[in-house]
């Protein structure tokens, strides 16, 4: 894969030291984070970037308003998942580049060029443009609660299902396909799967993020097992990483039996148990009847989306579902 933004990225304990390097001729930056972060964080940031900077707090931010002072020149996303997607919008609004200094590890959209924004219940995607830097400070990530970090390992290891569809899509359905952005993505999936190192996970993240914006769309990461993680986000949302990797079994059960996919789903299941992460619905706290219909909805939404699903593929029933259901101690 060619290099392409974030054309810097920085990981390490401490490194939160370097943004006012890394800002160079930026001289007014506008922070984006919570009031937690803010309140731990913002004197020391003050300190340490010795520049005129501006906070918003993502409790403040209007979405109807995309209005910032006009002499803001970079846009700097310094929290969780929502601060980094208000930082990615607002930059967009506005023209400017931005930034992304994680406090967590809980999802692959810390490095990626799209936003997720939650409308009438749903969560969908806008896309913006890629951080022109990354900043993952092992000492603040660190420090996040360990869900989030768990959720930040579900949302790569969800790649054993997405890209073994993406290539069934591809080989049978005719969708887009990339070698070089499947073997990336493929390379940062086994990265974690071998270690749990949290350094190896945010590059990971960041990895997955540049492929999605290299190949203009997020199929290389997100399959049918995301698709029904967004059908359920209707009701119940948990955590998007541990919902993704509690999907993931399902699909590669029906992905192993078409013979695509090298990961079994116990072996993902057996990974996840290890860890501590849900994998029945018990845990999740879904009825089984309305998992179900989440798939249905999934379906549909891989459908209007022209992604080939697997379980369109297999032409599995209901029946069948619930065979696997049983047979994965859903
Ligand atoms: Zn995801």
């Amino acid at each position: 894969m060619s290099s392409a933004d974030p054309r810097t990225v920085i990981i390490g304990e401490g490194v939160i030291v370097r943004v006012g390097d890394l800002l160079g001729e930026y001289r007014h930056p506008l922070i984006v984070t919570d009031e937690q972060v803010y309140s731990r964080y913002g004197v020391s940031v003050d300190e340490l970037l010795g520049i005129k900077d501006e906070w918003l707090m993502v409790s403040q931010y209007d979405a109807g308003s995309k209005g910032i002072k006009p002499d803001i020149d970079i846009i700097l996303g310094f929290g969780g998942g929502r601060s980094i997607d208000i930082a990615k919008l607002l930059a967009r609004d506005n023209g400017l580049d931005w930034m992304a200094i994680p406090t967590a590890a809980s999802h692959d959209g810390i490095a990626s060029d799209v936003a997720s924004v939650s409308h009438n219940g749903y969560r969908y995607s806008e896309k913006c443009k890629s951080p022109i830097a990354v900043v993952g400070d092992l000492s603040i990530v660190s420090e996040a609660p360990p869900r989030l970090r768990l959720a930040g390992i579900g949302d790569i290891i969800c790649k054993t299902s997405s890209l073994a569809e993406w290539r069934l899509g591809h080989e049978k359905f005719d969708e887009p396909f990339d070698d070089g952005i499947f073997s990336f993505v493929s390379k940062a999936l086994d990265s974690v799967l071998n270690t749990d190192n949290l350094e190896t996970l945010i590059r990971a993240q960041i990895d997955c993020g540049k492929a999605m914006s290299q190949f203009g769309s997020s199929r290389p990461c997100s399959g049918t097992e995301h698709a029904i993680s967004h059908a359920m986000d209707r009701d119940a949302c948990d955590l998007h990483g541990l919902q993704v990797a509690f999907t993931t079994p399902l699909c590669l059960h029906f992905l192993n039996e078409v013979g695509y996919s090298k990961h079994s789903a116990n072996s993902v299941i057996e990974f996840m148990r290890k860890r501590g992460m849900p994998t029945s619905l018990g845990e999740m706290s879904i009825p089984r009847n309305l998992f179900l219909e989440n798939i249905h909805h999934a379906l549909r939404i891989m459908e209007k989306r022209g992604r080939y699903s697997v379980l369109k593929h297999a032409n599995v029933s209901d029946q069948e579902i619930g065979h696997a259901l049983i047979n994965l101690n859903y």
